[in-house]
């Protein structure tokens, strides 16, 4: 499809492979932001294309690595009630689990539905049985790694398609009447750190929408509800030949306690809506041990009968040990963003009409995690997520559809318009 010149899918997928093979990986663990120096080249790079594009108001963050831009308004007319201004947000880091530095992105033209094999890693495959969305790509095209990366889709299928959408509604020939577009790009995301600097004076817009998201129509406004629990556990060690009588081995109530987590509330065993508990990490010995855990619910009330169900065992354990003393510490995480988009019901009807005017059928899909969408919208940016048209994100087998990509920039425009 064409709009003012632009050829939207051909744009958008030679963007895409020039920004997939710029390392822009994250790293856990460093408290500076941005982590790594390396997304200062991506960054950069998009800085100078929204100028090329006219753009006027363009900032860079140098010190931590945003962009911000505004797109103003075209409009003659105030729009009434809607909801502009909007912003686009995509994230320019990939994740630490795979390494992002030489990605020599794949085209696969006209996708024959089979198997595919990996030309630098024979290992590796990729089926339609592991990737049920391959099988709707047959006859088109599209993108992966040449099996030794990422392909970092997640998220730079986002920044392209934000930047498509950027150079239309900046040309100066631009026949859509849209409102004020924010645009911003953030580093860090990968590592949960996308929003600490996240600049709210410098986008000024009502709604927000990540570019960060799968299949094509998917619409997240809901993220789990995320608390942290630490449990201590103190006992008693002293020699084990004369032990008799004295020592309170905190190895075996932490070993009890583990086991009664009920196996009906754990990652590997829920789906859907279900929330779990997920003892991530223990340390043990006679006389300390810890557990780090996190609990995860969709609903609130839910989660504080998870909190409950958790001292309860702690409690058993304490009765059943004798002697062993156990700390049991909950913080939170973060929120389901839904409890506040979900009052905004202008702003999902709008956004489910920008799907369908696309051409796509919208549907709603929670997320099992949290987004910096979920940070924003509690920072005062109530903000959605949008499918991007990446899958098995993070991993080597990462793979794009050109096909979708061409849908959110069109999903892009039409919110922009609706606004
Ligand atoms: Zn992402």
């Amino acid at each position: 499809m064409q709009f003012n010149g632009t050829d939207i899918i051909k744009d958008v997928t030679e963007r895409f492979l020039r920004y997939a093979k710029i390392n822009t990986q994250s790293e856990d663990g460093v408290e500076r932001v941005p982590s790594t120096k390396c997304q200062h080249d991506l960054a950069e790079l998009l800085y100078s294309e929204l100028k090329g594009f006219g753009i006027k108001e363009v900032e860079y963050d140098k010190e931590h690595c945003y962009i911000y831009a505004k797109i103003p308004s075209n409009r003659s007319h105030k729009s009434d009630g809607g909801i502009s201004p909007v912003a686009f947000i995509a994230h320019m880091d990939t994740s630490p689990e795979s390494s992002g530095a030489g990605v020599k992105p794949i085209v696969h033209k006209n996708y024959d539905g089979k198997v595919i094999k990996y030309p630098k890693n024979s290992k590796l495959s990729l089926s339609p049985q592991e990737s049920p969305q391959l099988a709707e790509e047959k006859g088109h095209d599209i993108i992966t790694s040449d099996g030794t990366t990422l392909l970092g889709a997640d998220d730079k299928a986002g920044v392209a398609e934000i930047m498509t959408a950027a150079k239309i509604l900046a040309s100066k020939n631009c026949d859509i009447d849209h409102g004020d577009v924010y645009i911003v790009f953030t580093p860090d995301e990968e590592v949960g750190n996308g929003t600490a600097h996240f600049n709210m004076k410098k986008c000024r817009a009502k709604f927000g929408y990540t570019l960060d998201g799968e299949e094509a129509g998917e619409l997240n406004c809901e993220t789990f509800n995320a608390r942290a629990a630490h449990i201590e556990f103190h006992g008693v060690n002293t020699h084990p030949g004369t032990a008799f009588g004295r020592m309170k081995n905190t190895v075996y109530a932490l070993a009890e306690f583990i086991n009664k987590i009920p196996r009906s509330m754990r990652p590997e065993t829920t789906k859907n809506r279900t929330g779990f508990f997920h003892p991530l990490r223990i340390e043990a010995d006679v006389e300390h041990s810890k557990v780090k855990m996190i609990i995860r619910d969709f609903d609130e009330k839910k989660m504080d009968e998870k909190c409950d169900k958790l001292k309860s065992i702690v409690k058993a354990v304490e009765k059943n040990h004798g002697g062993i003393k156990i700390e049991l510490k909950i913080t939170d995480q973060y929120q389901n963003m839904g409890v506040i988009i979900k009052k905004h019901p202008k702003l999902m009807k709008l956004t489910e009409e920008a799907v369908e005017l696309a051409g796509l059928k919208p549907f709603y899909q929670a997320i099992r995690g949290g987004t910096d969408g979920a940070r924003l919208t509690f920072m005062g940016l109530p903000t959605m997520n949008l499918f991007a048209g990446m899958f098995n994100p993070h991993s080597k087998n990462e793979w794009a559809s050109t096909r979708i990509m061409e849908y959110a920039v069109l999903t892009i425009l039409n919110i922009s318009t609706l606004a």
